[in-house]
């Protein structure tokens, strides 16, 4: 998501003195703009967030007086630069506590982003920063989602969803959305992992289904439409 220029010259908010909340909502708006162009409305956050329009709005307004966001109420809510920088290093923590947790733990996939909310509100700078060098500074995430390096940039990716994929499309897995672990743990069952090379097999788009197999694993895997919109592939040539 990107702040207007003249907003990226305001300053900085320390991590220590936001809330939990306030973290909850930063990432949310962020994350809500990486792989969608869709307006971010107080609804939609309500939604995310699972609580009530309302306490959208308030929590909002607090955002808003401490310059970390703005909020229209017909142009939707966007970060300002000090709001887009402190939500790239919260989200920064949270990938690479997942990736610790993956990595180093044995956590599975679907079970990381409790724990790793929790960790990564209470590490401070310089356990992340160790967390970082003790991980082999890792670009992605374990559903590949990139992780933002300490000043903030993001390794730019260009993906397709699966679910825009016709037959004969050839991809490799890039990327899972990580936002419901039942889709996770379905896509473990099946051996839908990341890096995968994976093709389109028959599509049935009156029934919102799509046959994908993988090259050296299970083939003919049917996907159903959110399925398929949770896989974003790097997009190879069609066979
Ligand atoms: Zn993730």
């Amino acid at each position: 998501m990107i702040a207007d220029p003249a907003e990226q010259t305001s300053s900085e908010v320390p991590l220590a003195e936001l809330s939990a909340v306030s973290r909850d909502y930063l990432k949310a708006i962020w994350s809500a703009g990486e792989w969608s162009t869709a307006k971010v409305t107080t609804s939609s956050l309500a939604e995310q967030l699972d609580v009530a329009p309302s306490t959208v709005s308030t929590n909002l307004r607090r955002l808003a007086e401490r310059g970390l966001v703005i909020h229209q109420p017909y142009g939707g809510v966007r970060l300002t630069g000090s709001g887009t920088s402190a939500a790239l290093a919260i989200i920064r923590r949270q990938r690479l506590f997942e990736t610790f947790l993956v990595q180093e733990m044995g956590y599975g996939w679907h079970e990381v982003h409790d724990d790793a909310t929790a960790l990564a509100s209470a590490a401070s700078d310089r356990l992340i920063d160790y967390l970082d060098d003790r991980l082999g500074y890792p670009t992605r995430d374990p559903h590949g989602d990139p992780i933002p390096d300490p000043d903030g940039a993001v390794a730019p990716m260009t993906l397709i969803s699966l679910s825009t994929c016709t037959t004969g499309d050839r991809g490799v897995i890039t990327r899972i959305d990580d936002s419901d672990p039942a889709m996770l743990e379905y896509f473990d069952r099946v051996d839908l992992t990341l890096d995968q090379l994976v093709t389109v097999g028959a599509t049935r788009p009156f029934a919102g289904t799509m046959s994908v197999s993988t090259e050296d694993g299970p083939t003919d895997i049917v996907l159903g439409d959110v399925a398929a919109r949770s896989i974003w592939i790097t997009r190879c040539d069609r066979t």
